[in-house]
């Protein structure tokens, strides 16, 4: 299994070479040169598999450059009771008729960014100490990925972690879940600014390839193809589940920002998985709600994006959406130049000619949901069943809700705890969300973080000072 760029300037590389890359040296995307197929005899096969076994099966399809005993110990290491909070490691919780939570947000940071990040802090480690290497991920967060990245890389030989995060502008329980971490590798650097400053200067500090070169920075975005890869494990999982026969289809609905969750599912789909519908839900931020119903894409500038109760999703430039687009041009590399060119140029593309392949050929239908509604499913969800859902999960329900088939099982990805957003949750339901237990007395923790000025050169001092050589 080798790995090509949508762009087509990339020599065919092995998983582990594209592992610590970001971006292709052509500035696309890395992807299989074909996407492995898994037919229904092997699904059955899979049917009796724990989910570190599972994820081994997986995984392997998009990894032949490591050792199968050795992958196996990786997806064990990283999906195991302790460090998610359920034996299943991915609960299936029934809410009513056919529609059930997927429940990914079992990890230590309570979202589904650490079903990914488990996976891609084991096997970082693994392939550094194989190499004799280090690396220092550099990396801006407003609270999601930062978290879970360092939870799964605190404590490993071969990394650190420098995380900028806005001064004053993250929830409490953000706060304290990141700053509460006293691993030596793990760097809160709190700026003095607003996230899209932190990520300037991430920005900055990449881009001076002496210094990226001189300090080995690397970095845990959502483009990461092992992230996308290890995602691809819950949906099989999911439909595992739900179903009892071959050719069963079930549905997904997926709460979306930049495109990586449901990624994974369209992949798992043209592997072959009895998929029927791919939901894709946005907040008030829907360009990517925009494009599955008109099919141009325009994204917005950062000024544009508004700031909502379900924050995970305020995002307007979706950074994996040009991997789904490889696709739909048939992956023909001279078509993806070509739209990227014209969204330099004009600010959008075009692909309304192919409209009728989105749902026929790629089974993805969208829509969007605002504040109002996310009150209103949590609340109704709430009273119809007891269970309360974050403010994320309620934007993938409420449009679940419109494209729900008898007889089709639908799966609701849970991509974060309610815990997270209790403010929310207080609004829509009056109570507040229960806390996991060991997380009760997170805030009474002490705290590391360092705070300085929004600077690059006092970010680029203390990165010289504290990087593992
Ligand atoms: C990151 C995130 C999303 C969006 O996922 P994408 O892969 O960026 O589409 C949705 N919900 C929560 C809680 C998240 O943390």
């Amino acid at each position: 299994m080798k790995y090509r760029s949508t762009r087509g300037g990339m020599q065919p590389q092995a998983f582990s070479d594209i592992l610590l890359e970001g971006l292709a040296p052509d500035g696309g995307l890395a992807l299989p040169e074909s996407f492995p197929r898994v037919n229904s005899e092997t699904l059955a096969r899979w049917r009796t598999l724990s989910y570190a076994e599972l994820a081994t099966e997986v995984l392997s399809l998009f990894i032949d450059d490591i050792p199968r005993d050795d992958l196996n110990t990786l997806t064990h290491a990283a999906y195991r009771e302790g460090v998610f909070d359920s034996a299943e490691i991915v609960p299936v919780k029934p809410l009513y008729d056919n529609v059930s939570l997927l429940g990914l947000s079992q990890g230590p940071t309570l979202a589904f960014k650490d079903m990914a990040m488990q996976f891609l802090g084991q096997v970082f480690e693994y392939v550094l100490t194989k190499r004799n290497g280090t690396l220092n991920i550099l990396g801006a967060t407003s609270g999601d990925t930062g978290s879970a990245a360092e939870y799964a890389l605190r404590g490993k030989d071969h990394v650190a972690v420098f995380m900028l995060s806005p001064h004053g502008r993250m929830s409490e329980f953000q706060r304290a879940q990141m700053y509460s971490l006293q691993d030596a590798n793990i760097h809160n650097l709190a700026v003095k600014g607003v996230f899209d400053e932190c990520q300037d200067i991430v920005k900055m500090l990449a881009g001076d390839l002496q210094f990226k070169a001189a300090h080995r920075l690397g970095a845990v975005n959502s483009i990461n193809w092992a992230r996308i890869a290890a995602q691809v494990v819950y949906y099989f999982w999911g439909w595992l589940r739900v179903t009892s026969e071959a050719g069963q289809l079930v549905s997904f609905a997926v709460p979306s920002g930049n495109f990586g969750n449901i990624l994974s599912g369209h992949i798992a789909r043209e592997m072959g998985l009895p998929i029927h519908r791919l939901v894709l839900a946005t907040n008030e931020n829907n360009v990517l709600e925009e494009f599955f119903r008109t099919g141009v894409y325009h994204p917005r500038a950062a000024a544009q994006t508004h700031a909502t109760s379900s924050p995970s999703m305020d995002i307007s430039r979706a950074s994996n959406f040009e991997r789904f687009v490889f696709d739909l041009v048939d992956r023909d590399p001279v078509k993806v130049i070509a739209l990227w060119r014209q969204l330099e140029s004009n600010g959008e593309f075009d692909l309304s000619h192919l409209k009728n392949r989105f749902t026929d050929r790629y089974g993805f239908v969208s829509g969007c949901s605002n504040h109002a509604d996310r009150l209103r499913t949590i609340r109704a969800t709430y009273e119809r069943t007891g269970v309360i859902i974050d403010p994320h999960t309620a934007d993938g329900l409420k449009v679940a809700q419109a494209y729900a088939e008898p007889g089709i099982p639908m799966l609701v990805l849970e991509t974060a705890l309610p815990a997270k957003f209790a403010e929310t949750i207080q609004e829509a339901i009056g109570v507040q969300p229960p806390v996991p237990v060991g997380l009760k007395d997170l805030s009474s923790l002490p705290q590391r973080v360092e705070v300085m000025d929004c600077d690059a050169t006092q970010v680029r001092a203390y990165i010289q000072k504290h990087a593992l050589r």
